[in-house]
C-alpha cells in the first residue's frame, strides 16, 4: 500500500468557556492542522497537529502548514509503514517534530484500516479498553481552582493538574494550599504545571513551603539546567514536559536522573512511532509518564487514547484532552469523549474515529 494523495486542511477550534490560561499564554481559539493520507488502494488515513498558540512550544500552527507542504511531494509514492515514512521525512526536512506527527498519525490510521485493527494493536497492543484522564485548571484565583477541584474530584477524574505561574508566587501556593485541603483523602493525584513560568527561585520556595502536599511539580522551570540545578533542593517528584522536545533530549534526562516522569506530548516527540520508544524506554527505567497533547480535535484525542492503552497501567498518569473545551466534534457518530474521567478506547480499526472533511472546507494544499 503506496501513499497516492496528501491533502493539508486547517480548523478553527475555538476555545468552550474561554480562554484557557497558562503561565505564558491565554488562549481564546485554536488553530488545527490536519493531513488526509489517501493510499494507492483507496483507504484514508488521518492525522492532526495543533499547538496551543504560538509562545507555549517552539511550534505554531502556520509553521505546521510550511513543513507539511515542504515534506508532502517526498512521500507521493512511498510505502505507508511509518518508520520508514519518518526517515523519508527527516530526509525532507530537518526537525519540525510536530507537523511530522501528523502525517504518522495519518500512516498508523491507514495500516490500522488496512489490516483490520486498531491503532493500538498496531503498536504493541492494548493493556486495557478505558484509561484515565486528567484535568488541567488553567491559571485561577485559589478559592475557584478549589471550586473547580471538588467539582472534577465528584465527576470522577483521578488526577488534576494545577497551571501556576506567570504572577506571584505566593498566590500559587495558596492555590495548590487550598486544593490539597479540598481534594486530600479522596485519592485525587495532583500535578503542579508551571509551564515553564518559574524561576528556580520561585520553585524552590514552592516545595519549601508545601513540604506535606504530595504534588509532581511539571515543567517548573524553562530549561533542562534549571531543573538539574534544582533537583537536589526539592523535595517533590519532577517531570519534564516541554523540555523533552525528542527522544534523544529525553534519554538524556533520564540518563542524568534529573526527572522522575515525564509529561509527554504526541506531536512534540514526532508522532505514534517515536511515542512508542518513549513509552518502551519509560517502562525500561520504571518512569511514569502522561500521554496527551497540547491541544487537537478527535484525531488527536484518539492517537493519545490509543497509545496511553498500550502503556503499561502502572506507569500512565492519565490522558488530557482538549475535548471538554472543543465545541464541536469530527463527526456526529464516532468521536472521543471523557466520562466519568476516562477515555474509552475507540473500536473498529485505525484511530477508529469518524471525520467529517465537510467541516474543514477545501483543502489548503493537495499534493
Ligand atoms: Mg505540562
Amino acid at each position: 500500500m503506496k501513499i497516492k494523495s496528501v491533502e493539508i486542511f486547517r480548523h478553527d477550534l475555538p476555545v468552550k468557556n474561554g480562554p484557557y490560561t497558562m503561565a505564558n499564554a491565554e488562549v481564546w481559539a485554536l488553530e488545527t492542522t490536519l493531513v488526509k493520507l489517501v493510499a494507492d488502494n483507496g483507504l484514508v488515513g488521518w492525522g492532526e497537529t495543533c499547538p496551543v498558540g504560538p509562545t507555549y512550544a517552539e511550534a505554531h500552527a502556520q509553521g505546521a502548514q510550511a513543513a507539511l507542504t515542504q515534506m508532502a511531494p517526498a512521500l507521493i509514492g512511498e510505502e505507508v509503514q511509518p518508520l520508514l515514512l519518518n526517515r523519508a521525512m527527516h530526509a525532507a526536512l530537518n526537525g519540525h517534530n510536530y507537523a511530522k506527527a501528523a502525517v504518522d498519525i495519518a500512516a498508523h490510521d491507514l495500516l490500522g484500516k488496512h489490516y483490520g485493527v486498531r491503532v493500538a494493536d498496531l503498536i504493541g497492543g492494548a493493556a486495557r479498553d478505558r484509561v484515565p484522564s486528567y484535568y488541567a485548571t488553567g491559571v485561577g484565583a485559589p478559592d475557584e481552582i478549589a471550586r473547580i477541584a471538588a467539582a472534577k474530584r465528584d465527576e470522577g477524574y483521578p488526577r488534576l493538574q494545577i497551571k501556576v505561574g506567570g504572577r506571584p508566587v505566593e498566590t500559587d501556593i495558596e492555590t495548590i494550599r487550598k486544593v490539597w485541603e479540598t481534594v486530600s483523602g479522596s485519592g485525587m493525584r495532583l500535578a503542579v504545571d508551571g509551564n515553564r513560568g518559574w524561576t528556580t527561585r520561585d520553585a524552590l520556595r514552592v516545595s519549601r513551603e508545601c513540604p506535606d502536599i504530595p504534588f509532581v511539580m511539571e515543567q517548573p522551570c524553562n530549561r533542562i539546567e534549571d531543573l538539574q540545578k534544582i533537583r537536589p533542593q526539592v523535595s517533590h517528584a519532577i517531570y519534564m514536559d516541554e523540555s523533552g522536545v525528542d527522544l534523544a533530549t529525553i534519554i538524556r534526562a533520564a540518563g542524568l536522573g534529573i526527572v522522575d516522569g515525564f509529561g509527554m506530548k504526541v506531536t512534540r516527540i514526532g508522532g505514534l512511532q517515536q511515542m512508542a520508544a518513549f513509552r518502551d524506554m519509560c517502562e525500561a527505567l520504571n518512569l511514569p509518564h502522561t500521554c496527551d497533547d497540547s491541544w487537537g480535535g478527535d484525531v488527536i484525542a484518539a492517537a493519545c487514547t490509543h497509545v496511553a492503552a498500550t502503556v503499561k497501567p502502572a506507569l500512565l498518569e492519565g490522558v488530557w484532552l482538549a475535548e471538554p473545551m472543543i465545541e464541536t466534534p469530527y463527526s456526529e457518530t464516532k468521536g472521543v469523549t471523557i466520562r466519568r474521567g476516562h477515555i474509552d478506547l475507540p473500536t473498529g480499526p485505525g484511530l477508529g474515529i469518524d471525520v467529517d472533511e465537510a467541516l474543514f472546507g477545501a483543502p489548503i494544499a493537495t499534493f
